[in-house]
């Protein structure tokens, strides 16, 4: 590690002025395959009179696990998690409730939460943003007791999430057609959800839990979720003529998907969803079974992310 400046004789000054340490722990089997030129993105777009750097690669499902520990035990002030969703699941869940900060170079599929905070799909401009990003504290969720960051989900959402865990293909038109193929598949299902104040009963097609806006490719399900108000932003979608679910994806990629007759949406700090057989779940587009009670818990401002300067 760089000692002080040597011309600084203030300490606090010298602290500031010391490079970072930041490493990249790469997805190698990452949806984009943009990860292929980390590194020479990093030499050519990193500011390294800001940051020291290191590039890790994972080997397998469950590594990145040990690298964030590695990270730890080396004192980095800057994970980047670089891959999609599940990669940024896997890095931020180790992250909680320490001052280390996440960043997040997109190379999946959706990666709704890079494209909310504005690192878009650029491999040299993410790169070249975190040079000037800026830490903010976010909140995370949790169901049944599993972090999440972004979106978690029940019902068709669920559903395409777990259809893409067996399919080979990575992308939006594999996951375009998945989603028509679950719309028209999936059907309501009876469901009890219970928030602080509120309570419904009834069927319902999906249900999102959102931390963060979208889900990528600017399909925003929650537009007026906040990283940051301690709050989940829960959207319902009733049971309804299917026709009318294609009809509001339009309204969706505008931020309008609260417009739709189907739709009923408020804020909550935890919920409770009760549903009889198997629920077809995701979290940060992981797809998941789960037969029990899904609990889901806000915990704020517990994750320190590095955004972009807007
Ligand atoms: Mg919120």
């Amino acid at each position: 590690m760089q000692k002080s400046h040597p011309y600084i004789k203030n300490e606090l000054l010298a602290e500031i002025l010391k490079p970072k340490r930041i490493v990249f722990i790469v997805n190698p089997r990452a949806g984009t395959n943009l990860q292929r030129n980390i590194r020479s993105s990093v030499e050519s777009q990193l500011d390294h009179k800001k940051f020291v750097y290191g590039i890790w690669h994972t080997e397998s499902a469950g590594h990145a696990i040990e690298l964030v520990q590695k990270a730890k035990d080396e004192l980095y002030d800057i994970v980047v998690a670089v891959g999609g969703d599940g990669s940024v699941n896997e890095v931020a869940s180790q992250l909680i409730h320490t001052d280390i900060a996440l960043g997040i170079i997109p190379a999946g599929s959706g990666n709704g939460l890079a494209m909310h905070l504005g690192y878009g799909r650029d491999l040299d401009k993410a790169v070249r943003l975190l040079n000037s990003a800026t830490v903010r504290r976010i909140d995370y969720g949790t169901l049944n007791g599993k972090p999440f960051f972004n979106l978690a989900g029940i019902g068709f959402d669920g559903l395409v999430s777990n259809m893409m865990k067996d399919s080979k293909s990575r992308g939006f038109i594999p996951y375009f057609f998945k989603s028509v193929e679950a719309g028209l598949s999936y059907t309501a299902r009876h469901c009890r959800i219970e928030t602080e104040d509120r309570l419904f009963e009834g069927k319902f097609f999906a249900i999102a839990i959102a931390n963060g806006p979208m889900y990528g490719y600017n399909f925003q399900i929650a537009p007026d979720a906040r990283l940051d108000d301690g709050l989940f932003s829960v959207v319902l979608l009733k049971d309804a003529p299917k026709w009318q679910y294609f009809a509001a994806l339009p309204a969706s990629l505008n931020g309008k998907i609260y417009d739709a007759e189907f739709v009923e949406h408020l804020k909550a700090k935890w919920v409770v969803i009760t549903s009889p057989g198997k629920n077809y779940v995701h979290i940060d587009g992981e797809g998941l079974i789960i037969e029990d009670e899904l609990r889901f818990e806000i915990k704020p401002g517990a994750l320190n992310i590095l955004a972009p300067a807007v």
